[in-house]
């Protein structure tokens, strides 16, 4: 219950700060032009979406068998996978591999795992030196913060909010534009990749038929630090599997399109296990596999769909939710209409239902979806289940049990107004809120309108 009351709180801050939306506004403004424009590279648009979702569906039903290739298809590769049921199999794992390699610093490129399973900080109370080295990744950590969104991690700080953060923190000038901050942070991590004894990377897609691991990346900053340290450690979702090496001719464009508006993203990287480096030594190449609730989620016959979620952040970008309280109200690592449909069965339906609530289920969402996830009909199943499971409040269901037993009486819905208008106001006291006004309901009952007009 303490998470929808933050949840509630923070939002009804944030809707009322104005500078702060009209950073996201002004944000979401420049994806959605350059979005159009990416989007008319696909002769057939719907065609590859429609080959998008059935990939992802094959995927999902077989996701065991896929799961296994992939695991033979590195082990033949000279790599190894780990299988991390929950954050701490996978904390406990990524320590073993910190002791046994002697571990000081790491370089980590983005990857929102690392963020559901703490990474950063489990690093940091180890003694590790960690270093976030995608540009925006490395803007939120420096300022504290979480990312607030999955592809763009800054997008609530202004060119003048970075740069008194990276002049605090680098040394930047305050009068940096955005390609003079980009180098200075770059300079800044230069010779940590080389330095870093340890690479950290997420992964875009996992390969089943080849054992390799697909990054997309606009920086370079990925390729570097799996390229430089010994030790290359890739933490992926279990549902980043693809069959095959061509189904990423059609997710490489649908991502980068979808999630920056780009035709491609700048570096497309497909890596497994290193061959012999120049000292004649072998990297190591490990993928660890995370379920941490996934498999509650593959477990719904309906909503499981959203496992083939490709994280391009689009329906984040279209909901009016999201535009209105940003991505750190959420309080969850998954936000916007894809976290409030699976948080909830991730992390717990009791804790969480409550994300699925907060939609007025228009719908964008699951039409802008490259991979058509039914997304809003999945709020909607949620809150089903969110019922059935039992974990209403007993106010709320004392509410709705008058609610029905009224609806259902000729007579209560003859009742006069003035006693209806009180019920009303009783029963959404709290939940309507302090600042809009409460409807009122006519003076006439449909009952009363329908004789005048038709008599009977
Ligand atoms: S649910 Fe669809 S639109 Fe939203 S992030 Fe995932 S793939 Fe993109």
């Amino acid at each position: 219950m303490q998470t929808q009351e933050n949840f509630l709180t923070a939002a009804e801050a944030i809707v009322f700060d104005i500078d702060y939306r009209k950073k996201i506004t002004d944000s979401i403004a420049n994806y959605e032009t350059a979005f159009e424009k990416g989007l008319q590279q696909f002769s057939n648009l719907e065609l590859a979406r429609e080959r998008a979702a059935f990939i992802k569906w094959k995927v999902l039903e077989n996701l065991d068998k896929y799961l296994i290739e992939f695991e033979a298809s590195v082990m033949r590769r000279g790599g190894k996978v780990i299988w991390a049921h929950d954050i701490e199999t996978a904390q406990n794992e990524i320590g073993q591999i910190i002791n046994r390699t002697h571990a000081k610093s790491v370089v980590k490129s983005k990857t929102m795992v690392g963020e559901e399973i703490g990474l950063n900080d489990f690093l940091r109370k180890k003694g590790v030196v960690v270093h976030e080295t995608d540009l925006g990744e490395f803007i939120v950590d420096q300022a504290n913060e979480p990312p607030f969104h999955i592809v763009t991690p800054a997008m609530h700080k202004s060119r003048s909010d970075i740069a008194r953060l990276l002049n605090e923190k680098i040394g930047s000038s305050l009068d940096a534009d955005a390609a003079e901050m980009s180098d200075d942070v770059r300079k800044e991590l230069r010779d940590k990749f080389v330095k870093a004894d340890i690479g950290i990377t997420g992964a875009n897609f996992l390969i089943a038929d080849s054992g390799m691991v697909a990054i997309t990346e606009n920086e370079g900053n990925a390729r570097l630090s799996f390229s430089f340290p010994k030790t290359h450690i890739v933490i992926a979702g279990i549902e980043k599997v693809i069959p095959t090496i061509n189904d990423l001719d059609l997710f490489f464009p649908l991502l980068a399109s979808y999630g920056t508006g780009q035709k491609l993203t700048t570096y497309n990287s497909i890596v497994g296990p290193k061959n012999i480096d120049d000292d004649g030594s072998v990297g190591e190449f490990i993928v660890m596999l995370i379920d941490n609730g996934r498999s509650n989620l593959l477990a719904q016959g309906e909503q499981r769909q959203a496992l083939g979620c490709i994280k391009c952040g689009a329906c984040l970008n279209v909901c009016p939710v999201f535009k209105n309280i940003g991505g750190h109200t959420y309080g969850t690592v998954y936000t916007g209409p894809i976290g409030a449909v699976t948080t909830p069965h991730t992390n717990g339906m009791n804790e969480f239902k409550h994300l699925s609530y907060a939609s007025p289920l228009c719908g964008k969402c699951t039409d802008v979806c490259p991979v058509k996830i039914d997304l809003h009909n999945h709020l909607s199943r949620n809150r089903r289940d969110s019922v059935a499971s039992g974990t209403a409040k007993s106010g709320e269901k004392i509410m709705w049990f008058t609610w029905k037993k009224m609806m259902l009486g000729r007579k209560t819905l003859n009742k006069g107004t003035s006693i209806k208008n009180f019920m009303l106001k009783q029963f959404f006291k709290t939940s309507w809120g302090e600042r809009r006004e409460f409807p009122k309901l006519s003076e006439k009952s449909f009952n009363q309108s329908w004789r005048e007009r038709f008599g009977q």
